[in-house]
């Protein structure tokens, strides 16, 4: 049989002799086409037979066929509502109550591809479908084909499959070199399209690994490919190297992987010749991108990041989340001091304006912002439209012109929009941001946008091609080969059967055959010189174990780890390692901390050296509480303005719960008149109680949730107990009505000293012994201080009502627990226990007052929390201090 009327298959172990052999056979018998499995592995070919050669890609060369018969392909924004229109008519079983869900959408689009991909027809699947699940998918699957077919659209895992159905089917002789295995689609599209004379080239099928190899092998043997087996020569990778490392985690092994690099740029290889291949991108990307830039080293690629992980997806994200969580304040934070989000001017400033409150609300922010919310039912378009103006109003539009990673982003975003921009159906709110989010989660934007530079791939990208040195990242277990879970809609049992009735469609096993065959056919095959490495620990401390793959080949040589360090870093921190030298900056600041450990009085530990004592200070009861428990305390607070990131949704109640006890109680007492009976004081207090909480819900401080109810109840229960105790209006005593919640601010000198006091009074009472100060407490706690500047003591001065009484000129003062609806504590002449001397309180606080000053003139806030360490048990400056009891 001559060359001219067959079709030939050439299998050889050795990628070169495969390619040499092919193209000696056809490139006799006058001009043909090369068909590769991608861009770069066609420029490769051409370079070793020829550029007059024409190459392309399968999936273009069935894309080409399929536009010549006039059907176009679905953008990557379009095929999400293109599924769903091409679905909208299917009546399902199993499905019906899973559609608002987007996973079973992924789910859906995931199946369809791989039935396509296994090149089944839609009536088959519908005869093997058996349970109303299979018969959901199958129905599906004749919807999809259905509409791609009356609109003559393709996706990318349809190509092959239309194109062997519907496109133009000249014959085509070709030379197809590259690939370690097809899928069914291809293959049937192969086998239509090769004209005699074709040849087509493998790596030998009989090698251990390559189960996908053979079966490919032989599919086109079926279809009467003739095949020419070409032995190795002795040894395929003579003159090769491959070696393995085993680093501890995946930071060293990518710094290892790109100093080796480094190392074989300065012997004289050019960047094109070299690669460095990762399966988990995941993983591996956001380390590498790091490590190239901190050695100065160009990395290039097409690896594609999900759109949700680029700062412009995020920011998306935190609009969404805003949105389904009713602009709750810790959102809106997120979203509103966001780096990229410019819609305030000082974002940062009015978080901390705001935080004490936490308010809810777009309105607290800004009075401006209510365009970002979105109405009950909205169309795709219009939330589109929504996110158009924000990304302008907010910035990032702008910032786009000088930032070519945020343009490139943000074009992706636009892109991915483009189907949603032209849907104008109405809504719910909810499942408008639950498919503007699954865009996010399933829509990709290129990653590393340099043109040249060091090729970082993934496996598939070094079919049919060949790198002088190639460095494997990740091979361990879970990584490479990576883990496959079953497919929710069919398992492999339903597989199985499937195909024992004539429909074979790949399970997950296949995927790992897959993955094994390009591991060995390709990747062990594309370079002189191999390095395969793999961490014992991912980012997160887990332990790994190396990758089958790894194992499987036995022992190798071990990687020489003589390479230069790459980075002044680097550099740097071995000569601290193992020279002990380090830098003066870095050695001061080691001191630094190790003085601060040992509680030694420096700068950085409360001792500044210099005044701190403004005699224009504005003091309040609970600075002066802060600053009586410990000194560094109020410095980190006030001074230095630290604050914990709070939770203001975990906190809310029981600031909540004292807002309103006090106003209920305030409203109790507001217009009193002697004749008041106990019915009005409640009335009137039960009428406080709703008002106040009206007002909270409005400003965005309370969220009534299901118990609310039960809540309201039990606060007119505990209002009604306090103000049926006697202790709450004792007899003869009358509230001051412009003195009920008000506020002071007073100077009291002590000695020499001013202090200027500012606060808020909740009662004050005219008694026949004069005036009365009463404050309220929600439960029974009463802050204290250390009462002596100069000695670590117990907290158990109480200053507050002292202070009060001093700067509102009353006789007398106590706390009222609300709760308990009793006097827990008093001063002066309200407290008339036989111990107690109001004198002796009175000089305490004097005492305690000049200790404050006597410090701060001497600029002396250093840690020193009382002698029983409870300061520090509710100290939110613990963090940033190192007391030893203020360590967790
Ligand atoms: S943790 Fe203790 S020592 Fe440190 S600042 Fe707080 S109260 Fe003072």
């Amino acid at each position: 049989m001559s060359a001219v009327s067959i079709r030939l298959l050439v299998t050889s172990s050795d990628a070169s002799v495969r390619l040499k052999t092919a193209a000696q056979s056809i490139q006799a018998m006058g001009p043909f086409t090369l068909v590769v499995p991608n861009v770069p592995a066609g420029r490769s070919v051409r370079a070793r037979l020829g550029d007059h050669l024409r190459a392309q890609s399968l999936t273009q060369l069935a894309r080409e066929r399929l536009r010549a018969g006039g059907w176009r392909p679905l953008r990557p924004g379009e095929r999400d509502a293109f599924l769903r229109r091409a679905l909208a008519d299917t009546e399902f079983q199993y499905l019906t109550p899973l559609l608002d869900r987007p996973s079973t959408w992924s789910s859906l689009a995931r199946t369809l591809s791989e039935l396509l991909r296994a090149d089944v027809e839609p009536q088959a699947v519908l005869n093997v479908a058996k349970t109303a699940r299979e018969h959901d998918v199958a129905q599906a699957f004749a919807a999809y084909v259905a509409t791609c077919v009356r609109e003559r659209c393709f996706d990318l895992s349809g190509t092959e499959y239309f194109a062997r159905r519907h496109a133009p089917s000249t014959p085509l002789r070709a030379l197809v070199h590259g690939f370690t295995h097809l899928d069914a689609s291809q293959i049937a599209f192969l086998g239509a399209l090769l004209a005699p004379g074709s040849a087509l080239t493998l790596p030998d099928p009989d090698e251990r690994r390559l189960h996908e190899t053979r079966r490919t092998a032989q599919a086109f043997q079926a279809r009467g490919f003739v095949t020419e087996h070409l032995p190795a020569a002795p040894h395929p990778h003579e003159g090769e190297t491959t070696s393995a490392y085993t680093a501890p985690d995946v930071e060293s092994e990518v710094r290892a992987a790109l100093r080796q690099v480094q190392a074989w740029l300065a012997a004289g290889s050019a960047p094109h010749q070299l690669g460095v291949v990762v399966r988990d991108e995941a993983t591996y990307l956001p380390a590498l991108i790091d490590v190239a830039r901190e050695y100065d080293l160009p990395l290039t690629g097409h690896h594609q990041l999900p759109l949700l992980r680029t700062a412009v997806g995020a920011l998306v994200w935190l609009w969404l989340e805003a949105l389904e969580g009713d602009w709750a304040f810790s959102r809106t934070r997120a979203l509103l001091t966001h780096p990229l989000c410019g819609l305030l001017g000082d974002s940062l400033e009015v978080a901390r304006r705001l935080s004490p409150a936490f308010p809810a609300g777009l309105e607290a922010w800004h009075p401006d912002l209510a365009w970002l919310e979105l109405p009950p039912e909205e169309s795709l378009s219009g939330a589109v439209g929504r996110l158009e103006r924000f990304l302008r109003e907010a910035g990032v539009v702008d910032r786009r012109r000088t930032d070519m990673q945020l343009n490139a982003h943000i074009a992706s975003l636009v892109e991915a929009l483009s189907g949603a921009a032209q849907d104008h159906t109405l809504r719910p709110r909810q499942d408008v941001t639950a498919l503007l989010r699954h865009t996010l989660s399933t829509h990709t934007t290129p990653l590393l946008l340099g043109r040249g530079g060091v090729r970082v791939l993934n496996p598939l990208g070094l079919l049919g091609r060949q790198f002088h040195k190639l460095w494997v990242l990740g091979l361990a277990d879970g990584l490479y080969p990576p883990r496959v879970s079953e497919s929710p809609l069919l398992d492999s049992a339903v597989r199985a059967r499937w195909s024992e009735a004539g429909v074979f469609v790949p399970d997950a096993s296949t995927s790992t055959a897959v993955e094994e065959t390009i591991f060995h056919g390709a990747l062990l095959s594309s370079a002189q010189e191999l390095v395969l490495s793999s961490p014992r620990r991912t980012a997160q401390g887990r332990s790994l174990a190396p990758s089958v793959f790894l194992t499987r080949l036995g022992t190798l040589p071990a990687w020489s780890s003589e390479v230069p360090l790459a980075s002044e870093g680097e550099q740097l921190l071995e000569r601290a390692l193992n020279a002990g030298e380090v830098p003066e900056a870095v050695r001061r600041a080691a001191q630094i901390e190790q003085e601060r450990d040992a509680g030694q009085p420096s700068a950085h530990h409360g001792l500044l050296g210099e005044s701190l004592w403004d005699p224009a200070w504005t003091w309040s009861a609970s600075q002066l509480h802060d600053v009586g428990a410990c000194r560094f305390r109020w410095f980190g607070r006030k001074a230095l303005g630290l604050r914990e990131d709070a939770d203001p949704e975990a906190g809310e109640d029981r600031r909540v719960t004292g807002t309103l006890l006090h106003a209920a109680l305030e409203g109790a007492l507001r217009g009193w008149t002697p004749q008041d009976q106990p019915a009005l004081l409640l009335e009137r207090a039960e009428a406080a109680l709703d008002r106040a909480i009206v007002r909270e819900r409005r400003a965005g401080n309370f969220h009534p949730g299901p118990l609310f109810e039960i809540e309201r109840r039990e606060w007119r229960q505990i209002v009604q107990q306090a103000l049926q105790s006697p202790d709450f209006l004792p007899e003869g005593w009358t509230p001051d009505q412009a003195a009920l919640e008000g506020s002071f601010d007073q100077t009291l000198a002590v000695g020499e000293v001013v202090f200027r006091l500012r606060g808020v009074v909740d009662r004050v009472d005219h008694s026949p012994v004069g005036k009365l100060v009463t404050d309220y407490k929600v439960g029974t706690y009463i802050s204290t201080v250390q009462p002596n500047a100069q000695e670590t003591g117990k907290l158990d001065l109480e200053i507050q009502l002292p202070l009060y009484m001093r700067a509102l000129g009353a006789v007398g003062g106590r706390y009222f627990s609300i709760e308990g609806s009793k006097v827990i504590g008093a001063a002066g002449q309200l407290n008339t226990k036989k111990a107690y001397d109001a004198a002796k309180h009175e000089a305490a606080l004097d005492t305690f007052l000049l200790g404050v000053h006597q410090d701060f003139e001497a600029g002396q806030v250093t840690p020193r929390p009382d002698q029983d360490g409870k300061a520090c048990g509710f100290c939110t400056v613990a963090p940033v201090c190192r007391h030893p009891g203020g360590r967790a």
